[in-house]
């Protein structure tokens, strides 16, 4: 044996060309305060006590189906269950785009992994910038949909905070006439549960709405989301989903938080955190550094700084970690905080209005 073994010279071509998603955690940072994953600022606590870890788990857990179509008011036909809306993108990718034919379609600044999935799988991506405020340009979608099977629209949008307007989504059904899935990823949905398309699902056949417990339930770490869509497309996605994407733990604390009780409690986490991001901008607001506080509907807010650098670094160098969002199409200056507890909110403030001084 003489040559040298390489295993990115044997990958996948586009593999090796890919750019692996820039998550928070992988980003790092020596902190105390976490304000950089959307994550809620504190642990709920549960307790398992499952004693059949010997047994395969189901595949669809019925009481976490169940009650997150009862949550979502869908019936459970039109639920299916993974690891995190993470898993729902690369699904959807997985079932309904061939790779070197098919296309993607998303519209930046918006979240990453849309991108990262169709990437890993050779899956072409038509990307149309988002217009001024963060909406739709409707025109150019209808014009760059050749190929595309699969729309992916973040509402609200991360990392803007903004949700799609009404009059335009439904527009886009219209131009899109059933030629492709319109997936509306509504991952902070609980923040402003007013916008919710979920009730849309009557009407559309090609809708697909994403889902997690990773933001407003508290449970990033558990890795479990939901995809919403008609009973066919969840029938095709049966065909591609692992045979055991939640395991027993994960399956019994997501059925616990499902509960009229965890529902309960994580609207009262909704309402700390809206009243946390409204004192949050009125005081970033307030502060020389600050240009634009932008209005969210979301567990995070965008600003734009006078001086972003300044600001990410020296916060960062005291433990507090924001997300930089300055390499983003039309984000210059921009960062992301993410709603903390109070006093995190106030440790942002204290520390961004001490910049100032001379
Ligand atoms: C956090 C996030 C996700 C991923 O959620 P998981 O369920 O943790 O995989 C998907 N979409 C958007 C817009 C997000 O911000």
């Amino acid at each position: 044996m003489n040559k040298p073994f390489s295993a990115m010279a044997l990958a996948r071509e586009n593999v090796q060309l890919l750019t692996p998603y820039q998550s928070a955690r992988r980003l790092g940072g020596n902190g105390d305060v976490w304000l950089n994953a959307n994550e809620y600022p504190q642990a709920p606590d549960f307790t398992f006590t499952d004693r059949n870890l010997n047994r395969y788990p189901e595949c669809q857990p019925a009481n976490v189906i169940n009650r997150y179509a009862a949550y979502a008011g869908v019936s459970p036909e039109q639920v299916i269950a993974g690891r995190g809306a993470d898993e729902s993108i690369e699904l959807l990718i997985r079932a309904f785009c061939e790779p070197g034919k098919d296309a993607v379609l998303f519209c930046p600044p918006t979240y990453g992994m849309y991108s990262v999935s169709a990437e890993t799988f050779g899956v072409a991506q038509k990307v149309v910038p988002a217009l001024d405020g963060w909406q739709l340009d409707l025109d150019s979608i209808a014009a760059s949909l050749d190929n595309v099977k699969v729309l992916y629209v973040c509402h609200p949008n991360n990392p803007t905070g903004n949700p799609i307007r009404e009059q335009d989504l439904r527009y886009l059904f219209d131009i899109v006439d059933n030629r492709a899935l319109i997936v509306v990823d509504e991952a902070y949905i609980e923040f402003c549960p007013e916008f919710s398309v979920a009730s849309w699902l009557k009407e559309y056949p090609n809708l697909v709405i994403l889902r997690t417990l990773s933001k407003a339930f508290a449970l990033a770490g558990l890795r479990c989301g939901f995809t919403l869509a008609s009973a066919e497309i969840i029938n095709v996605l049966m065909k591609v989903i692992a045979p055991y994407p939640l395991s027993s733990p994960v399956a019994a604390i997501a059925a616990e938080a499902l509960l009229p009780e965890g529902i309960a409690v994580m609207q009262a986490r909704v309402s700390e955190i809206r009243s946390n991001r409204q004192m949050l901008c009125d005081e970033l607001g307030k502060l020389p550094l600050t240009e634009t506080v932008f209005p969210s509907e979301t567990n995070y807010i965008l600003v734009r700084f006078r001086d972003a650098e300044r600001v990410f670094r020296s916060l960062w160098d005291e433990g507090i970690i924001l997300r930089d969002q300055r390499k983003q199409r039309g984000l210059e200056n921009c960062l992301r905080i993410t709603v903390g507890t109070r006093a995190e909110c106030l440790r942002v403030i204290a520390a961004i209005a001490a910049l100032e001084m001379p």
